[in-house]
């Protein structure tokens, strides 16, 4: 197969993604009040409703509806003043009561957007003009959101006795209902996606929103957050849409990624060898990095969508979406830029620390105890030293920062005290005197480790000698492991160049 690069130049790659969130976080499922819960035993947590007991009536969750509204709102769509929940048949073991409670035609939030700002690599993804990219390449891609609406989740199958991986091949089927019922948010986008860079773009930064929403704990990993890649080819230049294929199995960012990576490079290959694609759901095999068909799509399905009797239709009141919109936080891109605006922090570190609550309001946290000079330290700190720890406390990331900022210690030493202080109280410029982890600037002991590195570098010297000064860094890096982390790096590159320029 050619490369992704060289398939877009030829192809224009058409992505549109669905992906599932569980409202985590809530208590209690979607139309009954048993309990949410991860780790509990196997069908602890049922009753008639979550069962499908013949003449057992729902009761809609009203923090689901606020949960959704939330998502609605933070994702630029409309809220829908009436819309209602609809019945879609089917026969499975996973759904007792042969159909999944999901809504029709109107969801509660529709037609909204997300801007994608797509810069390094991932913009030479995209390589026709009809996007205006700046000087250096970078571009903004606004993605449009068909919708979102509100659906239960089913319950989930164990297939015992099939060989590991393989789909098929089980001897027993155990079926756990707790998860039957649990809130489950589906959002469906437009077909405006290009790249695969730019689908893992988009549910980046839906994971970075709902996190920061608190709507859900967002795990792909463990499938409170998943995603299907639809996706087909057109000729650049044409307009008629191409037929697609569904790509299932996408459990983290880089499967997400890389199916559909693969994919388009299996297109292109069946399409200019005369071929048609296929229109089928296909299985995304990490090990083997290559999708497989599971189903290919004959007819519609024919769910026999109808409206639920049991469930009267959802007319939001004005109260209640200013109620939502009240709880909608200060979103990461604002975050971002305010990050940058106040306190001067670097692009990307904003960026990282704004997309990740708990990072947020630990550098929010740390920031209040340190100078404002400091506070780009802090961010330092959180985004190099402690990014998804959660065992530190903000005063002892400031501590930190404080050490650093005044060249007290060196980032090596620094990443001995995060060791050192995690997990407890101790504070870090305490711990720092006590291990004697500062930073050396004793001159005299300094200059004779350069001598010392100097003499076993000859190379380097010469190099030196003949123009190419950027060996000095290669220097500093020798004396500093000569130092075993506890020289100062600037002093050392003041008496390296110092010497070689003598
Ligand atoms: P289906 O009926 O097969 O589920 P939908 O029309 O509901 O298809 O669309 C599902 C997803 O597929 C949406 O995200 C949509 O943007 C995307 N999609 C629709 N048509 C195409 C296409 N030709 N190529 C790529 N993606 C598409
Ligand atoms: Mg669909
Ligand atoms: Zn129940």
């Amino acid at each position: 197969m050619r490369p992704l690069s060289e398939v877009l130049q030829d192809w224009e790659a058409i992505i549109g993604l669905e992906i599932h969130t569980e409202l985590t976080t809530l208590e209690t499922k979607m139309f009954c009040g048993c309990k949410l819960s991860h780790d509990d035993e196997p069908n602890a947590n049922v009753c008639p409703i979550c069962l499908g007991m013949p003449g057992a009536l729902p009761v809609p969750n009203e923090k689901a509806i606020e949960s959704i509204v939330m998502a609605g709102i933070a994702t630029n769509c409309e809220v829908m003043r009436r819309s209602m929940f609809y019945r879609k048949h089917y026969f499975y073991p996973d759904m007792a009561k042969n159909f999944q409670t999901t809504q029709g035609p109107v969801a509660f939030v529709m037609h909204g957007h997300l801007d994608l700002e797509v810069s390094g690599d991932g913009a030479r993804e995209r390589p026709e003009g009809a996007i205006e990219k700046a000087p250096d390449g970078s571009y903004v891609a606004p993605i449009r959101i068909l919708r979102i609406h509100m659906e239960e989740d089913a319950a989930k199958m164990n297939h015992l006795g099939g060989a590991e991986g393989r789909i098929g091949g089980a001897t027993e089927s155990l079926i756990d209902y707790n998860r039957c019922g649990t809130p489950l948010i589906e959002l469906v986008t437009e077909p405006d996606l290009r790249t695969p860079e730019e689908a893992r773009l988009f549910m980046e930064k839906l994971r970075q929103i709902f996190l920061t929403l608190g709507i859900s704990d967002c795990s792909l990993e463990h499938g409170s957050m998943r995603c299907d890649g639809n996706v087909s080819l057109r000729r650049r230049g044409t307009r008629e849409l191409g037929t697609k294929s569904e790509l299932k199995n996408l459990n983290s960012f880089k499967s997400l990624h890389d199916a559909l990576a693969y994919e388009i490079c299996r297109q292109a290959e069946v399409l200019e060898s005369g071929g048609i694609v296929l229109q089928e759901t296909r299985h995304w095999e990490p090990s083997r990095k290559r999708t497989v068909v599971m189903r290919v799509k004959e007819t519609a399905d024919d769910y026999r969508m109808y409206p639920d009797p049991d469930l009267v239709p959802f007319d939001l009141s004005d109260e209640f979406v200013e109620r939502c919109r009240a709880r909608v936080p200060e979103l990461p891109d604002a975050k971002r830029s305010r990050y940058v605006s106040a306190w001067g922090l670097k692009p990307y570190d904003a960026a990282r620390i704004a997309g990740e609550p708990a990072m947020a309001s630990l550098f929010e946290a740390a920031a209040q105890a340190v100078d404002t000079s400091e506070v780009p330290m802090v961010a330092n700190v959180v985004v190099n030293l402690v990014f998804g720890r959660e065992d530190l406390m903000p005063r002892q990331v400031a501590g930190l920062a404080r050490l650093l900022a005044g060249d007290a210690i060196t980032f090596a030493q620094a990443r001995e005290l995060v060791e050192l202080v995690a997990g407890t109280d101790r504070d870090p410029e305490k711990t720092a005197d006590e291990r004697g982890l500062r930073q050396s600037t004793d001159v005299q002991a300094l200059a004779d480790i350069v001598e010392t590195v100097l003499q076993t570098c000859d190379d380097q010297v010469r190099q030196y000698r003949a123009g190419n000064k950027k060996v000095v860094g290669f220097l500093v890096g020798q004396c500093m492991k000569a130092s075993h982390g506890n020289g100062n790096p600037k002093l050392f590159h003041q008496l390296l160049t110092q010497r070689l320029e003598s």
